[in-house]
């Protein structure tokens, strides 16, 4: 049947094959989180969740707060690790069973007062050490601190300890990787030694499981290799691409040599040109910079460029030679069409372009 409308198609067979494929890639005994943040990088946390919770997934992790809570809301049960939380929603974290990463002295103060002012004992907490990549964590130097805190309350308990790769994809920057394990292990270290206990350590994003078997420790991380991409070739070629974004052509236009095409007049025809125009624009997610050439979509296997400027709610595309009609499906991107390649022939990467399908865009969920 031919599809009526822009969709965004998820298939969750697809994504138990890329669960498999990260999964066989560690040892048993090691834990798998899920980063579920941004709606499941575009496609759905709640569905997403639920399939990877009855493969086995141990924990998950999504950005802010209101993610962690809309996954609540659907009815996941297992941990949830919220990767930034701001101290305005930490009564939320704690109502919700929700566990916090703490990443700074400003955030242990405010989080210790809100699980003392609701009698909480114990509540789980993870702590992010910054080891390189200078975006959020703890400094080294502030472990003392961080232990002196924890004696005072036992409010809270330190259920895992993590940080974070700079490069982990980038074989040029293995050395700055090797300095990243050796200080996260170094921190680690001198933490347990101090709290006398042993929380979770988990270093590892996809990049990470793949390239660093060593720095797997207890548990790994992974976001983008659930969804299909691997930032690299060879890695792509094992997985499948969970989300392919269709549409369908609106119309069709016979455009003569020296007309233009679209706002700004940005397409000129150098020769006679059919045109179809598509209903998605940058409304949708599919940006500015996928305009002018820049990148393709697919009809009926052949590849036509998106011309001229993109539009809020449409984008035209160039089908001179391509035997099309009204009517008929295009793909953007997915399983047999990369999205890395789409974003990349814009000089963007799979990461921004998947998680930029914005919620107008109908998800439809194949079980
Ligand atoms: C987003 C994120 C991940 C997932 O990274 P991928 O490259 O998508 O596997 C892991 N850890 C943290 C802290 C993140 O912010």
């Amino acid at each position: 049947m031919k599809p009526s409308e822009t969709v965004l198609e998820i298939d969750l067979k697809a994504l138990e094959h890329n669960y498999r494929y990260l999964a066989s890639k560690v040892d048993d005994n090691v834990k798998k989180l899920a980063v579920i943040k941004a709606f499941a990088y575009g496609s759905d946390s709640v569905a997403l969740a639920k399939k990877l919770e009855s493969l086995g997934v141990d924990y998950f992790a999504v950005a802010y707060t209101q993610e962690g809570i809309d996954l609540r809301n659907g009815g996941i049960t297992q941990p949830i690790l919220v990767l930034h939380p701001q101290s305005t929603h930490f009564q939320e974290i704690i109502d919700q069973c929700l566990t916090p990463s703490i990443y700074s002295e400003f955030v242990l103060n405010h989080f210790i007062a809100s699980a003392e002012a609701n009698q909480q004992k114990n509540y789980p907490i993870h702590l992010k050490l910054n080891t390189g990549l200078n975006r959020l964590g703890f400094d080294p130097k502030e472990v003392p601190m961080i232990v002196e805190k924890l004696k005072q309350t036992s409010s809270i308990k330190v259920d895992g300890i993590f940080s974070h790769f700079a490069a982990s994809e980038d074989v040029k920057e293995k050395e700055f990787t090797h300095h990243q394990m050796d200080t996260f292990k170094k921190v680690s270290d001198q933490l347990i030694e101090n709290l006398g206990y042993r929380p979770l350590r988990h270093l590892c994003n996809t990049s990470g499981i793949l390239n660093y078997p060593e720095a797997h420790l207890d548990m790994v991380r992974t976001g983008i290799g659930l969804y299909g991409y691997g930032n690299s070739k060879e890695v792509d070629q094992q997985l499948i691409p969970i989300g392919t974004l269709k549409t369908i052509i609106s119309q069709i236009h016979n455009i003569k040599k020296g007309e233009s095409v679209g706002y700004n007049r940005m397409f000129n025809a150098s020769k006679d040109t059919k045109t179809a125009t598509l209903p998605l624009g940058h409304a949708d997610g599919i940006n500015r910079i996928y305009g002018k050439q820049n990148t393709n979509v697919s009809i009926h296997g052949n590849l036509a460029p998106i011309i001229g400027n993109v539009c809020m709610d449409m984008i035209m595309v160039d089908i001179t030679g391509i035997d099309c009609e009204e009517g008929d499906e295009v793909i953007l991107f997915g399983k047999d069409k990369s999205a890395e390649v789409f974003a990349h022939n814009a000089g963007t990467i799979s990461y921004e372009l998947i998680t930029s399908i914005s919620q107008r865009v109908k998800r439809k969920i194949i079980p």
